[in-house]
């Protein structure tokens, strides 16, 4: 049924030209309908005044003093990490072995991972994010469980059982079968999941390494041979983050060239590859990204909180791979967009060279919308309300707490209210998510 919503209405008119295409229309008509397929999508996007009278059969919900704009995609989130927010350490392997490991381990069974799974998908949209691409854990019942929970939404969601046999507790490895290995058997499972949840609805699959040292060299291999089997399979790990994890990949796997040059020599790096963090890089690096087609998902609060260091923007600019924002919970401290495009601002101040704005509010918008979902490989689907995406998009109170009602009635420009809502904005500016559903 077609649905039209009368706001102010932000989005991005030509993505080829990215962030700097923003466009703001204060009394704006979104008009929304299912396509061939039964897809929710955007039929109609601009001023009330030009299109109120073509869609005037249409229902018009009016939404005086709101803001719809495109939901946002989080390229990068744990869902079993959803407890691990907040945990204290001195740096991500002291993390990962005191609080995230033990915590996994729950997920084993199926009825925590279907809770868990339940809370988090409902968080991610309490926040305004209608796109994630979430790591479970090794086990096959928390990708199922997610899955099913996404399914149930109608959201868009990729996911994928994660694959770590070695250096993790005996209870998170992938655990072998009858007569064959565990990485073996992790490879197996993936790829009955995959055929088990892959293009089912929205959702989607990621081949899902947790990162490098916790992997032999026979599941990375098999974990590429599946990759290239299934080439619109999504890939996802961890690169680069913290310079204890990289001297620890360069003892493990010493033939390569770089930490990076790892996955690669795996087939591990390709177009629908996602790489978090990706700090300590060099022009060798950015260079093997952009020939490959892998991106990267920068994760700027759990950098901030982790100490992990700062995302090059300069860097990946010069050299010209593509990547978008992640919240990385629960290495990350929040699941609002806001908090995460916050953080990047600050860690695009650190690699400052220029004078002016490290990063324009426009900028890191994109980042989290049409530009993330553009490096996903998912450019016109999702992240942006050009007509054809689907239907998915969040209502913006910017009057939402008394300082934010003070501080966006002030706004001069496009520039000044989106940096206002950046700023002081969390959860209690999104009012409504709505997934484009299939009707
Ligand atoms: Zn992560």
């Amino acid at each position: 049924m077609q649905q039209a919503y009368r706001a102010s209405l932000l989005w991005f008119a030509d993505p080829a030209q990215g962030p700097a295409s923003a466009r703001y229309e204060e009394d704006g008509l979104l008009v929304v309908g299912p396509n061939a397929q039964g897809q929710q999508v955007v039929q109609a996007i601009g001023s009330w005044r030009a299109l109120s009278s073509q869609y005037g059969q249409v229902p018009v919900e009016h939404l005086p003093g709101r803001i719809i704009a495109p939901g946002f995609v989080d390229m990068h989130v744990h869902f079993p990490q959803t407890h691990v927010i907040g945990s204290p350490a001195s740096g991500l392997l002291p993390w990962l072995e005191n609080y995230t490991f033990p915590e996994e381990q729950r997920f084993a069974d199926a009825h925590y991972a279907a809770e868990s799974a339940t809370f988090f998908v409902d968080e991610l949209l309490r926040n305004g994010v209608t796109t994630a691409l979430a790591f479970a854990t090794s086990h096959s019942t928390s990708v199922d469980a997610l899955f099913a929970q996404a399914q149930a939404r109608q959201m868009r969601l990729i996911t994928g059982l994660c694959l770590m046999d070695r250096h993790a507790p005996a209870a998170l490895l992938n655990q072998p079968g009858v007569g064959t290995s565990a990485a073996e058997q992790s490879l197996v499972e993936s790829e009955a999941l995959i055929q088990r949840w892959h293009g089912q609805g929205r959702l989607g699959y990621a081949i899902t390494p947790r990162f490098a040292p916790t992997s032999t060299d026979a599941q990375l291999r098999g974990a590429g041979a599946l990759a290239a089997r299934y080439p619109d399979v999504w890939i996802q790990s961890h690169v680069a983050e913290n310079k204890d994890e990289i001297a620890w990949a360069r003892t493990l796997f010493p033939q390569s060239t770089s930490y990076l040059a790892t996955y690669a020599d795996f087939g591990l790096l390709r177009e629908r590859a996602v790489y978090a963090h990706c700090i300590h890089f060099d022009d060798a690096d950015r260079a093997l990204m952009r020939e490959s087609g892998a991106v990267a998902a920068i994760s700027p609060t759990s950098n901030l909180f982790l100490g992990s260091g700062f995302f090059d923007y300069a860097g990946a600019d010069r050299v010209g791979f593509g990547y978008g924002l992640a919240s990385d919970v629960g290495g990350g401290t929040s699941f609002s967009p806001f908090h995460t495009m916050l953080a990047a601002y600050y860690v695009g101040r650190e690699g400052q060279t220029k004078t002016g704005l490290s990063l324009t509010p426009q900028q890191l918008w994109w980042q989290h919308t049409a530009g993330a979902a553009q490096a996903l490989g998912l450019g016109g689907v999702v992240g942006n309300l050009l007509p054809g995406c689907e239907a998915d998009f969040v209502v913006l109170n910017p009057r939402a707490t008394p300082l934010l009602a003070r501080k966006t009635a002030l706004a001069g420009s496009l520039e000044e209210l989106l940096f206002s809502l950046i700023v002081l904005g969390d959860d209690r500016v999104v009012e409504r998510t709505v997934v484009g559903q299939a009707v």
